[in-house]
C-alpha cells in the first residue's frame, strides 16, 4: 500500500473517540506504527498484513482487530505502551536510541512526569541551534518521582514516537555521586553521565590562611610534589588576563580539587570499560566554591594529564542559582566570569561549558550563549514541572488550592533536599483571597515558584493520579504552556 493510502486507511478506521498523533506514523516494510489516544489512555497502533502482525511479537493487545482490507488481509491492532512492546519497536527502529552528542550545543529537558518531552520535541523542531537531551534526571529526582533510569528513557521514547522525532538526542544521568548509580545508569543505556564532585571537594581550605593550611595538611606528598612540578610559576595569558600559579595557589587547588579529580578518573575508567562512546560531564556547580579561572585551567589540565575524556564541565559561577527562577546576582559580574571561562574553554578546546539549574535563568542566557560561542550545554527541569502546575491552576482551581496546601505544609521537609534561600515565615499562609482566574499568575511569583518547585516529590506522592488525569485531559493546553515557556528560553539564547 502507498503511504498516503495507509494514512487514509488508518484515519478512516477510527471513530471520533480516537485521536491519532499525526506525526507518529512510522513505516517499516509492510508494517505501519502510530500512537493514538482515546479518553482512557494512549496506545501503540500497528497496521499490516495479519500474519506479519501476529508474528511481530507485540503483546498486551487492547480491543479487537480492525479489518482494513479483506482482500489484502491488512488489519490494525492496538497494544498497550508496555516496555516489552517498546523493546520490539527499538529492534525495528534502532535509530531511535539516544546517542552521545559530543560538543554540539545541547539543551537538557528534565521531564519529571514523563509527559512533557512531547512539547519539548515540538519546541526543538522549531529551531536548529541545539540538540535535545530529552531524558535527564538526577538521583534526587528519581527518588522523589519513584522512577529509575530505564523508565526515564522509556518515557522519552514514547514521547519521541508520538511526535515523530527523527533527530539525535541524549539521555543524561544527572548529578551522580556514587559508583552504584553509575552502574545503574550504564545498564539502562544512558548516554551522558554527570559526575557531581561536591562530596569530594575540600572546601575548608578556602577559609584557611597559608599558615593554617601548613598546620593542617601534609604538603610533602608525592601528589603535591607532582603538582608543584607541573604548575609552579607557570604563567598563562588569556585575552589579556594573566594567571600566575604561585605556590599558595597551587597548594590550594590541589587540596580543594585533588580528591575530586582522582574520583573523576576512577569513574571515567569504569565507564570506559563498560561503554563505547559516552558524554561525560564533570560538575562543580552545587558547591559554594566559585570556580576561579586558575581552577578551571587546573581542572582541565589535570584531566588531560590523566587521559580523562570529557564532554562538558559545569563550573560554579558567581551569583545564586536557585531552581525555577531567574538568576540572583550581579549580571555584569556573571558576564565577566563567563567571558574568561569561555575564553579558557575555547583555548583549551574540545569540551563545552554547562549551565545547571538553567530553568528561567533568562537574564544570563544571552551572556552565556555569547561567551561560550555555541560550545554549551544547558540543563532545565523545574521550569517544565511548574508549567504542569500552571495547567492545574488554570483548569481546576479547587485542586490547585489543595496542591498549594500540600506545598506549603511540606515546605520545611522539601527544603531538606534543595538549597532554597527562603523561609517558611515569608510565605503566604493562604491564597483564599485570590480569585480563581488569577491563580495561574501566582506561578510567576518568585517565592511561590520555589515553593511549588521543591514540592514536586510530595505532590506526586499524594496526588499523582488526579494530576496525571488532569494533564492527560488538558494535553494540548499543557503542551502550549510548555511551548510558550521554551520559546522564551530559546529566544534568550539568541544573542
Ligand atoms: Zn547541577
Amino acid at each position: 500500500m502507498q503511504k498516503e493510502n495507509i494514512k487514509n486507511s488508518i484515519s478512516g478506521a477510527f471513530s471520533d473517540d480516537f485521536f491519532i498523533y499525526p506525526d507518529s506514523l512510522k513505516f517499516s516494510g509492510d508494517h505501519t506504527f502510530f500512537i493514538l489516544k482515546d479518553s482512557h489512555g494512549k496506545y501503540l497502533g500497528a497496521m499490516g498484513p495479519e500474519k506479519l502482525i501476529m508474528e511481530s511479537g507485540f503483546t498486551d493487545q487492547v480491543g479487537n482487530d480492525i479489518s482494513i482490507d479483506s482482500v489484502s488481509g491488512y488489519i490494525i491492532r492496538l497494544f498497550n505502551r508496555s516496555y516489552k512492546n517498546l523493546k520490539i519497536l527499538l529492534s525495528i527502529f534502532p535509530e531511535l536510541h539516544p546517542t552521545p552528542l559530543g560538543t554540539d550545543a545541547t539543551f537538557g529537558f528534565g521531564d519529571r512526569l514523563g509527559i512533557a518531552n512531547a512539547a519539548h520535541i515540538r519546541a526543538v523542531k522549531k529551531q536548529k541551534a541545539v540538540l535535545p537531551v530529552l531524558a535527564q534526571q538526577s538521583i534526587r529526582e528519581l527518588s522523589k518521582t519513584g522512577k529509575d533510569f530505564k523508565t526515564v528513557i522509556a518515557q522519552s521514547l514514547w514521547n519521541i514516537l508520538q511526535e515523530g522525532y527523527l533527530g539525535r538526542w541524549g539521555a543524561d544521568a544527572d548529578h551522580i555521586k556514587d559508583r552504584d548509580h553509575f552502574i545503574d545508569a550504564a545498564e539502562a543505556g544512558m548516554t551522558m553521565y554527570t559526575f557531581d564532585t561536591s562530596e569530594h571537594l575540600d572546601e575548608t581550605v578556602l577559609n584557611m590562611t597559608g599558615t593554617r593550611i601548613k598546620e593542617n595538611y601534609r604538603l610533602d606528598t608525592d601528589y603535591i610534589k607532582s603538582i608543584k612540578k607541573e604548575y609552579l610559576d607557570k604563567k598563562i595569558e588569556l585575552n589579556g588576563n594573566k594567571f600566575i600559579f604561585n605556590e599558595d595557589t597551587i597548594i590550594r587547588l590541589a587540596l580543594i580539587y585533588g580528591r575530586a579529580l582522582e574520583f573523576t578518573k576512577e569513574i571515567f575508567q569504569f565507564l570506559s570499560g563498560k561503554l563505547g562512546t559516552f558524554d561525560y560531564e564533570i560538575s562543580f556547580d552545587e558547591t559554594s566554591t566559585i570556580t576561579t579561572p586558575e581552577a578551571h585551567y587546573f581542572i582541565v589540565n589535570e584531566m588531560r594529564r590523566s587521559s580523562i575524556e570529557f564532554t562538558s564541565l559545569a563550573l560554579r559561577f558567581p551569583g545564586t542559582f536557585e531552581k525555577g527562577i531567574d538568576y540572583i546576582g550581579n549580571i555584569e559580574e556573571f558576564d565577566r566570569s563567563i567571558n574568561i571561562h569561555g575564553f579558557i574553554s575555547r583555548k583549551l578546546g574540545g569540551y563545552k561549558l554547562s549551565l545547571h539549574s538553567g530553568s528561567d535563568k533568562l537574564s544570563i542566557y544571552p551572556s552565556f550563549a555569547r561567551n561560550t560561542q555555541g560550545l554549551f550545554h544547558i540543563k532545565t527541569s523545574g521550569t517544565s514541572w511548574l508549567e504542569a502546575v500552571r495547567v492545574v491552576a488554570s483548569v481546576d482551581p479547587l485542586f490547585f488550592r489543595k496542591l498549594f496546601r500540600i506545598a506549603v505544609d511540606s515546605f520545611n521537609e522539601n527544603k531538606k533536599s534543595y538549597h532554597v534561600n527562603l523561609d517558611k515565615s515569608a510565605l503566604p499562609i493562604t491564597i483564599k483571597d485570590i480569585d480563581d482566574k488569577n491563580l495561574p499568575c501566582i506561578l510567576d511569583d518568585r517565592d511561590l515558584r520555589r515553593v511549588f518547585h521543591i514540592a514536586y516529590g510530595m505532590i506526586i506522592e499524594k496526588e499523582k493520579e488526579q494530576l496525571m488525569r488532569l494533564l492527560f485531559e488538558n494535553e494540548e493546553k499543557h503542551y502550549d504552556y510548555l511551548l510558550t515557556n521554551f520559546k522564551k528560553h530559546f529566544d534568550a539564547l539568541r544573542y
